[in-house]
């Protein structure tokens, strides 16, 4: 039996009514595997003995202590018990909040086990977090031994700390768990092969599950987590490795290197587009556009993340693909986040590849009926060879004639199942089905670790450099009482003919009232700032009908500036644009500023980017310190991989844009960034495991196999 399969309620653990069944549903928890996986995130030690006088070098101290004196502090329902104690190494003060009762147990000149947080405070070594109970067999205070003699309370053992939710204590979870361990752990079964557990000294996995919540020594704990960590990875990138090779069979997978290498010289179509230019390729979009050809023109379907920097020309590259698979006789699809967005590329693509005879439409949600109907009537007969869009370009009813290529712009927006939905309309194309090429594109630079799992079958192209004659944008802090100065420059700025964009976290104003909001600053911009300048203000609330127009208006130059919530942080290309004034920029996350800041600098002008922070909220909280850390990141740092990575560092790889909200990891113990070492090597065997045999049939390898039934799909690694 393998743990997934563990689907039993977990009422059929001993103990558990109805009220912790609710709690439990609440945290997410529906069966006793599910509840075997709540991982503890972090563990107290109390096996070791750690006297008072140790308490800085240690989280906690366990010890047992003699009672000294009682102390009361307060007045009235506020009066507070104080117990001094000592144990052989110091006097310390038990400070009972909420505990009176204390005073009968912790009875002056008693001895007790005692754990506790300490830290010094008044001149005392004091805690306020402790537990305590009574030492049965007295007199053993003088010399403290080495380690604690096991007890109910957990002296003398190594306890798993749980995160808790509503409902939910750690009593109760240490019980359950417990309880449900030695009612289920016996018979599962391994899920590793048995010459991996074999070679790295792993555990067995029903071991290997009860240490991790209740170790017999920190070594065992050790093993434990080890065994789990590698576990997850495995999986992680036996997942990818089976994606991979359903594009590339076993046995061809370094396509590239074999000598039927395609040469991925420019098709006639892609020429007349690039002599049709005012500019010529960068050498990055000239290196990615070669890739792309090749694997085009290669004998397996192209599945290729395309990154580069904001503002890098990425869009150029897809259209040069998108020329490619309709020379062909294919049709291309190219996917954008939102409408504006999708928008934006349907009239930079309309100008470019119309007059190359490319036939394009433009298909989202919003479409009525009375244009949707004979515009799928047209990509189904062939008569659309480009379509852009929203999502909407893989709804149920959409049919393709023969599809060639997909684009996805900022991939990291989109959700998980979209990839399989996007394969499946190749596989669904009315002429010569198959699966499409698929090309991502992403100005989120994935780091290294994570372009291993998450996006491990998929090639790589990066697009180093920005166009020629771009002037990197000078970027100011500024603190909200000087705002007075930065509208003075963005207005000369103004005059001179350019335009900005305001930036506001909120778009109405809060209850709470001390974040600017977008709706108020457009009043106040266009009335008191910049009366002389028409200025537009748009939202995600707004309907599209309007932000189509206000876009429009801004990108004509009618509108000079333009009051936004981050609506614009992704794709939205105004080369006349030289001013981006951020407000309240310590509560935007470091990939959200670094994309609005490309926003501008897309033209020959000198751009600017001001932050604006307010380091006082209501609480004088206003500036955190991670906060700080982004505003100093944002202003010593403009290369994209670099800010990643610092984003990275400041948030941990779950947070990872895109990676958190789309579900790409659902990793409960293992972390790739912490772990990159494992992650490796599991990758290695994975990929060594497929490779020697697809099927998982070998003996050893029938339990990943067994594993593999039972997972749902997609439900840990997507796109
Ligand atoms: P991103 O990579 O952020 O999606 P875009 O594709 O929006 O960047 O390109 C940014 C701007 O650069 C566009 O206005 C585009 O026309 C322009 N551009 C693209 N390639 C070049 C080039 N080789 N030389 C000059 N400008 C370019
Ligand atoms: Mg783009």
């Amino acid at each position: 039996m393998f743990l997934r399969e563990l689907t039993a309620s977990p009422d059929h653990i001993k103990g558990a009514g109805p009220a912790t069944i609710r709690a439990l549903a609440r945290a997410g928890i529906t069966s006793v595997g599910g509840l075997l996986c709540r991982y503890p995130r972090d563990w107290e030690d109390r096996s070791v003995t750690v006297p008072l006088a140790d308490f800085r070098r240690h989280p906690s101290v366990c010890t047992v202590v003699r009672v000294l004196a009682h102390d009361w502090f307060g007045f009235g329902r506020m009066k507070t018990l104080k117990v001094y104690v000592e144990d052989a190494s110091a006097r310390a003060v038990l400070v009972c909040f909420n505990r009176p009762f204390l005073e009968k147990q912790l009875t002056v000149g008693k001895q007790f086990r005692l754990w506790g947080r300490f830290f010094y405070k008044y001149g005392e070594i004091q805690s306020t977090m402790f537990e305590v109970e009574p030492l049965e067999n007295a007199g053993a205070a003088e010399t403290l031994p080495e380690t604690v003699a096991e007890s109910s309370r957990g002296f003398g053992r190594i306890l798993p700390v749980y995160p808790l939710s509503a409902g939910l204590t750690q009593g109760l979870l240490r019980k359950l768990i417990r309880t449900a361990l030695s009612q289920y752990a016996a018979p599962l079964e391994d899920e590793l092969p048995a010459a991996i557990i074999r070679r790295d000294g792993l555990l067995p996995k029903a071991r290997a599950l009860r240490a991790i919540h209740f170790p017999a020594s920190m070594e065992e704990l050790d093993l434990a987590r080890k065994t789990l960590i590698y576990e997850e990875l495995f999986y992680l990138e036996v997942l990818v490795g089976r994606r991979a090779m359903e594009r590339r069979p076993a046995g061809n997978s370094d396509a590239a290197a074999s000598p039927t290498r395609a040469s991925g010289t420019p098709a006639p179509l892609q020429r007349r587009l690039l002599e049709r230019l005012p500019f010529t390729l960068t050498p990055g979009q000239e290196e990615a556009a070669a890739e792309i050809n090749r694997d085009m023109d290669g004998p397996f379907p192209m599945a290729r993340l395309l990154q580069g920097d904001v503002g890098s020309g990425k869009t150029l590259v897809s259209f040069l693909a998108a020329l490619r698979a309709i020379e062909a006789g294919g049709q291309a699809a190219l996917m954008a986040p939102t409408e504006l967005l999708a928008r934006q590329h349907a009239e930079n693509a309309a100008a470019l590849l119309e007059p190359l005879g490319v036939r394009i439409a433009f298909l989202t949600g919003n479409i009525k009926a009375a244009g949707r109907t004979p515009l799928l009537k047209s990509l189904a007969a062939g008569d659309v060879d480009m379509v852009v869009g929203t999502h909407a370009l893989f709804s149920r009813d959409v049919v393709y004639r023969s599809l060639k290529l997909v684009v996805v712009d900022e991939q990291h927006r989109f959700g998980v199942t979209q990839r399989q939905a996007i394969m499946e309309k190749g596989h669904s194309s009315l002429v010569s089905p198959g699966m499409p090429d698929l090309l991502m594109m992403s100005a989120t630079p994935i780091p290294r670790t994570l372009a291993l799992t998450v996006f491990g079958d998929l090639d790589v192209s990066v697009i180093r450099g920005l166009p020629p004659g771009r002037k990197p944008v000078k970027t100011h802090l500024a603190r909200e009482s000087n705002e007075g100065k930065v509208y003075d420059f963005v207005g000369r700025e103004l005059a001179a003919g350019r335009q900005a964009y305001f930036v506001y976290p909120l778009i109405e104003a809060a209850d709470s009232g001390d974040l600017k909001d977008a709706e108020s600053m457009a009043e106040r911009l266009a009335t008191t700032v910049f009366p002389q300048y028409k200025t537009a203000l748009v939202h995600s609330r707004l309907d599209e009908e309007e932000k189509r127009k206000t876009m429009e208006a801004f990108r004509r130059g009618e509108v000079k500036a333009l009051v936004a919530t981050s609506v614009v942080e992704v794709g939205v290309d105004v080369p006349n644009a030289s001013c981006m004034v951020i407000e309240h920029a310590e509560r935007f996350g470091l990939s959200a500023l670094h994309q609005l800041r490309g926003r501008v600098g897309r033209g020959a002008e000198q751009s600017y980017c001001f932050l604006v922070y307010s380091d006082e909220g209501p609480d004088g909280d206003g500036l955190t310190e991670t906060g700080k850390t982004r505003l100093r990141v944002m202003l010593e740092n403009s290369d994209g991989f670099v800010i990643a990575e610092e984003d990275l560092k400041l948030r941990g790889p779950g947070q990872i844009t895109g990676i958190e909200q789309s579900g790409y990891l659902a990793l409960g113990i293992a972390d790739p960034v912490r772990d990159a070492g494992e992650l490796a090597r599991a990758r290695a065997d994975a990929f060594a495991m497929l490779e020697a045999d697809p099927g998982l049939l070998a003996p050893d390898h029938r339990c990943v196999a067994g594993v593999l039934e039972r997972v749902p799909p997609f439900s840990q690694v997507v796109m």
